[in-house]
C-alpha cells in the first residue's frame, strides 16, 4: 500500500490524485489536506466568477474526491495544525500543491498607500475568499489603474467594468456585487511596461472586452507596431494583436460611459497621494532589441483612486520546506524538494499556464513516484486521524463541503449558481451542520 499526503486541493492537487489513482490502483490511499473548509483552490477563488464554464472542471475533481481511496480534510492548515515533518512520518510521499496565492510585491514608492491592492487580494475579494472578505477596495472614484498585461489584469478590468446585470449569473460574492454596483468608475487603465507584441493576454479574454454593455476598449493606434511585424509572432499572440488592432481602428464606442484604456509602454514608477492613492507616476518605455522595456526618460502621472497590481504571484512558504525567494516557489528539481517531499503545479514551476497545464504536471509527478517503491508508511490516514484528534483539530470532510455547497446553492441570487459563504465561522457551521438542519 502506498500512502500519499497532498497539501492543497486546487487543480494541481486533484490532477496528482487522479494520476495516482490510475497508476497505483487499489494499492493507494490519498489524504488531501486543505487550509480552507472548501476545496478546489483557484477554481473557486481565482477563476473569474463570470467564467462559469471554466469552473465546471470541478465536477471532474468531485469524482476523484468521492473515490473511496481519497479523503478530503478541509480546515487543516499545514504549519498550524500539522507539520510537513509529521506528514513525512505518516505517509510514503508528501506533495505540496499549494499554488501561488500571494501577490508579487510591486516594490515602488507609495505601494503601501490605501487604495493600492494586489490582484490576489482583489480577486480573492470578489471571489469570496475568506482571507479577503474585508478588503473593501475604494470604488468611489472615477479612475482605476491595473498594472500588468496578463489575463489576471483583464479579469480585474472586466469585473470592474461589468454591470450588475452582466454579473447576475456569476458566483461573484454578494459584498463585491453590491460594492461594484455602487461604484462610479469611468476609466479603467490596463498598464503594460511593454507593448502589444509582448502582452500575455489570450484571445478570448481580450475579445470579451469588446462585448461589454457599458464599457468600451481603447487602444491607441500609435502603440501598435507596424502590421508587417505581426508576421513574426506565434499564431495565438498574432490573433490577440489583431483584436487590439481592431479596437484601435474602430475606436471607442461613444455610447458607452466606461472606458477600458490599454496604456502600453508605461512602467510604474511610484504611487502618489496623501495617505490614500491619488495617482501613478509612470515612465514611458520602448522595447529594446533584447525584448526588455527601456526607459525613454519621459514621465507622466495618471490619476487613480484604485491601483491594482496584477504582476504575478508567489507561493507561500511552509515551515521547514526549502524556499527559493528569488523565484517565489519551493526550491525543487523537477518537483523533488527532498527525500519523499515533492511539489507540483504553480508551487513547483511558478504561476504560469492554464488549468490544464497542471494535469500534465500531476501525471508527470506520479510517474516519478511510481519509479520508487513506497517507503513503508502504510498507516498514513489512520495515523493522521489520531494526530489531528490529539490536537483537537476537526477536519471538514468532503460530505461537509457538500453541505457547504448545498447551503450556498440554497441562498443563491436568482440566476446565480451560488451565494458564497465568506466567513470561516459560517463555512464551518454549514460543514458541521447536523443532518436535516
Ligand atoms: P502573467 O500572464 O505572467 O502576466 C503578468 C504581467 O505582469 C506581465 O504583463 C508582466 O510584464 C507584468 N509585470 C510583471 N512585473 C511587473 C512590474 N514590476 N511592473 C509592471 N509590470 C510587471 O500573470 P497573470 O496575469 O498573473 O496570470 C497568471 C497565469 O494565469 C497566466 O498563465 C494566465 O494566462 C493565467 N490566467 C488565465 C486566465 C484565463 O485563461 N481566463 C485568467 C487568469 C489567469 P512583462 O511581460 O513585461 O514581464
Amino acid at each position: 500500500m502506498r500512502t500519499l499526503a497532498i497539501i492543497g486541493s486546487g487543480p494541481a492537487a486533484f490532477y496528482t490524485a487522479e494520476a495516482a489513482l490510475k497508476a497505483f490502483g487499489d494499492d493507494v490511499r490519498i489524504d488531501m489536506l486543505e487550509r480552507l473548509p472548501t476545496p478546489y483552490g483557484l477554481i473557486r477563488a481565482g477563476v473569474a466568477p463570470d467564467h462559469q464554464s471554466i469552473k465546471a472542471v470541478s465536477r471532474r475533481y468531485e469524482q476523484v474526491a468521492t473515490d473511496p481511496r481519497v479523503r478530503f480534510l478541509g480546515d487543516v492548515e499545514v504549519g498550524r495544525d500539522v507539520e510537513v515533518a509529521d506528514l513525512l512520518q505518516l505517509f510514503d510521499d508528501v506533495v505540496l500543491a499549494t499554488g501561488a496565492p500571494q501577490d508579487r510585491p510591486l516594490g515602488i514608492p507609495g505601494d503601501t498607500l490605501e487604495g493600492v491592492v494586489g490582484s490576489a487580494a482583489f480577486v480573492g475579494w470578489y471571489n469570496g475568499h475568506p482571507d479577503w472578505a474585508d478588503l473593501d477596495p475604494p470604488l468611489d472614484g472615477p479612475d482605476a489603474i491595473i498594472i500588468g498585461n496578463g489575463n489576471v489584469a483583464i479579469d480585474c478590468a472586466r469585473v470592474l467594468a461589468k454591470t450588475t446585470a452582466e454579473l447576475a449569473a456569476s458566483d461573484i460574492a454578494g459584498h463585491a456585487l453590491g460594492a461594484l454596483g455602487r461604484a462610479g468608475l469611468r476609466t479603467i487603465r490596463i498598464l503594460g511596461r511593454r507593448g502589444p507584441h509582448q502582452a500575455s493576454f489570450t484571445l478570448k479574454e481580450v475579445g470579451e472586452l469588446g462585448e461589454l454593455l457599458r464599457a468600451t476598449p481603447v487602444v491607441k493606434p500609435e502603440d501598435l507596431p507596424p502590421e508587417a511585424a505581426d508576421a513574426g509572432l506565434e499564431s495565438g499572440q498574432r490573433r490577440v494583436v489583431q483584436v487590439l488592432r481592431r479596437f484601435a481602428s474602430e475606436g471607442p464606442d461613444a455610447a458607452k460611459p466606461v472606458r477600458i484604456v490599454f496604456d502600453f509602454f508605461r512602467r510604474p514608477v511610484r504611487a502618489v497621494g496623501e495617505g490614500r492613492v491619488a495617482g501613478l507616476e509612470v515612465m514611458r518605455t520602448r522595447v529594446g532589441a533584447d525584448g526588455r522595456a527601456e526607459d525613454t526618460g519621459e514621465t507622466e502621472t495618471l490619476a487613480c483612486s484604485l491601483l491594482i497590481s496584477a504582476i504575478g504571484y508567489r507561493t507561500a512558504g511552509v515551515p521547514g520546506v526549502p524556499f527559493d525567494a528569488a523565484t517565489g516557489r519551493f526550491a525543487n528539481v523537477d518537483g523533488r524538494i527532498a527525500d519523499r517531499l515533492w511539489c507540483v503545479g504553480w508551487a513547483r514551476r511558478g504561476p504560469t499556464g492554464t488549468i490544464g497545464t497542471n494535469r500534465h504536471d500531476g501525471f508527470a509527478l506520479v510517474e516519478r513516484l511510481a519509479a520508487t517503491p513506497p517507503a513503508g508508511h502504510g498507516d498514513g490516514p489512520k495515523g493522521l486521524d489520531r494526530l489531528l484528534a490529539s490536537r483537537g483539530v476537526v477536519p471538514v470532510d468532503f460530505a461537509g463541503w457538500q453541505r457547504i455547497d448545498a447551503a450556498e446553492a440554497a441562498q443563491a441570487r436568482p440566476g446565480a449558481p451560488r451565494e458564497k459563504l465568506v466567513r470561516l465561522a459560517a463555512l464551518r457551521a454549514a460543514a458541521h451542520a447536523p443532518a436535516g438542519a
